[in-house]
């Protein structure tokens, strides 16, 4: 239930002063999943209070931003802002720091999801959007990998390094690997926040070996709302994409990925995927499925007794 968002927070979250209507922005003109350009508008704000439109493809099913900021601006964004509105919004510290120890106890539920598919055969590790690399560094003790973390954020590569990983500052879709390919790798809450999912599974695909593992999890867009039961409290600048099992599960087929297990994590609100390559299917969420969400959305919205979320 929500009853908007607590004068206390709406104040922590104007301190940060972000002008989000003065950013730039774009329209996105065609679904990331399915290419098509018939959307349906479901809402009109995030858990911020900022006027972001969060647009459903009405022949798929993806959920995304739209207008979202454009890839410059997503650069500045991460740079001053993301950490200090997420601090905000909680009303407590969240930094390069301060995340450690939830990524240990994240790292510590995940390996128990790849155990069963990690071998002896697996030596490399790389971890996209792999922040301070205390996942990596976990993942590659635990099963002798040796680490390699790509993440756009200066301040947290340079935590990584300072453990000893190899550390690789940009991102994935455009770093010049080579003929580098890796054995297991991670794409660990990052997948909601990129700009181009499609391309991006593709790239990872390419960068996996034919006995590869790939990690990958989504924040539970349904999920999401259900806990909350609002569907602006679920949206978030932060995140482009609002990923359902249905989408993520088309979105992988389509890169060429077999799903070997789906994890519900124990937060209720993740869930894990471990794949492994396979080859591109042309595989989109059953229309029905697509029927079903924004009804469900509906319903949310207007249930009697729920408080008016406008
Ligand atoms: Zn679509």
């Amino acid at each position: 239930m929500t009853e908007g968002i607590s004068a206390g927070r709406a104040a922590r979250i104007a301190s940060v002063n972000f002008d989000y209507a003065a950013q730039s922005c774009e329209s996105v003109e065609r679904c990331n999943l399915c290419g098509r350009s018939q959307f349906v508008v479901i809402s009109h704000r995030d858990r911020y209070g900022f006027a972001a439109e969060a647009h459903a493809c009405a022949a798929c099913g993806l959920v995304f931003l739209n207008p979202r900021l454009t890839a410059a601006a997503y650069g500045r964004f991460y740079e001053s802002v993301y950490r200090p509105l997420v601090s905000a919004f909680h009303g407590r510290l969240i930094d390069a720091k301060t995340i450690q120890p939830e990524q240990e106890k994240y790292a510590a539920q995940r390996l128990e999801c790849l155990r069963p598919f990690v071998t002896s055969a697996h030596a490399t590790l790389l971890d996209v959007g792999g922040s301070t690399g205390v996942v990596a560094a976990r993942v590659a003790r635990e099963f002798r990998l040796a680490a390699t973390i790509i993440d756009p954020a200066p301040p947290e590569v340079e935590e990584a390094r300072r453990q000893g990983i190899e550390t690789l500052s940009g991102m994935v879709e455009h770093h010049e690997f080579g003929n580098r390919r890796f054995d297991v790798v991670l794409l660990c809450q990052t997948v909601d926040h990129l700009l181009d999912i499609s391309a991006t599974l593709r790239r990872l695909r390419s960068l996996l070996n034919p006995h590869g593992v790939l990690f990958v999890d989504i924040v539970d867009f349904r999920a999401a709302y259900l806990r909350g039961w609002s569907v602006e409290d679920a949206i978030k600048i932060d995140h482009p994409y609002y990923l359902t099992e249905s989408t993520m599960t088309a979105l992988l087929a389509r890169a060429g990925f077999e799903v070997m297990r789906s994890d519900y994590a124990q937060d209720h609100l993740h869930i894990g995927y471990v794949c492994r390559p396979g080859e591109p299917s042309a595989s989109l969420p059953d229309p029905a499925g697509v029927h079903d969400l924004l009804r469900e959305v509906r319903l949310v919205q207007n249930t009697p007794g729920r408080a008016a979320d406008a």
